[in-house]
């Protein structure tokens, strides 16, 4: 917001000032009702792991010593809702701070390197095979290192949730742009959902949002995009697969 003098010289200019105000209340209110919709949703996708971790763990503290068979069950589903409370709250937190404190920091970074590492970093994390594939051995973007890596880590995840196959990257360059295309052979996303999936806590539907997460990737995803100046575009087809493009400046 810029501050403005008050100093009306005339009727018009203090209708116009009045018309000014209005505008700021609106924008305010509507950046309210935002910050309120996102709490509200936050509070919702955290109570869900909650209450299952207290379930568990009730279960287990009256019946965990006379029902061994308890025990394997509960301890796996306590663990499994913690990881994803602690995911949910990385990304909460992402979206929350404020753009200026992401000190993104623009280089010029191997591609295929940054790749090869994300992958083999997904792979021993999550067990599932990723190839890396380009045609030249480095391809060098203008980019920041740490926040690409997110962005890669996004949309491997995602391919990971939704697709039961090998996912592979490929990184290519075209008219002084490098392109990383993640492609996944999984459930897909009908054509018009597509507009709404980068939007914050968007699910395709509630019954993969056991096995997803609470649809903030992607429009954290959007966010990252903007502060490292890359492109994002999604092409899917349900029963065939997604693949998630990033293209990103060469480096001079
Ligand atoms: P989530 O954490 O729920 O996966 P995202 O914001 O990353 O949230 O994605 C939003 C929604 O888009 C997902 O809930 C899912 O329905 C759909 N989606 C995203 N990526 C894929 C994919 N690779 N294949 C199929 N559906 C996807």
């Amino acid at each position: 917001f810029r501050r403005i003098e008050l100093d009306p010289k005339s009727k018009d200019e203090l209708v116009e000032m009045g018309a000014a105000f209005n505008d700021m209340i609106t924008l305010l209110e509507r950046n309210y009702e935002k910050q309120e919709q996102f709490v509200s949703n936050a509070s919702h996708e955290l109570k869900t792991p909650i209450t299952i971790i207290e379930s568990y763990a009730s279960l287990l503290k009256r019946r965990g010593l006379d029902r061994p068979e308890l025990f394997h069950e509960s301890v796996e589903a306590i663990h499994s809702e913690a990881v994803r409370m602690k995911e949910l709250t990385e990304q909460l937190l992402l979206l929350a701070r404020n753009r200026d404190e992401w000190q993104v920091k623009m280089e010029d970074v191997d591609l295929v390197e940054l790749c090869e590492a994300s992958a083999g970093a997904f792979r021993s994390a999550y067990h599932r095979e990723v190839q890396v594939r380009s045609d030249q051995g480095a391809v060098y973007g203008w980019t920041d290192r740490q926040r690409l890596r997110q962005l890669l880590f996004i949309f491997l995840d995602n391919a990971r949730k939704y697709s039961e196959e090998a996912v592979t990257v490929d990184i290519q360059t075209a008219g002084g742009q490098a392109s990383i295309r993640i492609t996944d052979r999984g459930i897909g996303i009908p054509k018009e959902e597509l507009p709404y999936v980068f939007d914050r806590f968007y699910r395709v539907d509630e019954a993969r949002s056991r096995k997803g997460g609470a649809g903030l990737g992607l429009s954290l995803a959007k966010d990252i995009a903007e502060a490292i100046e890359a492109e994002l575009e999604l092409d899917s087809l349900p029963g065939v697969g997604t693949t998630a493009v990033i293209r990103l400046k060469l480096a001079e």
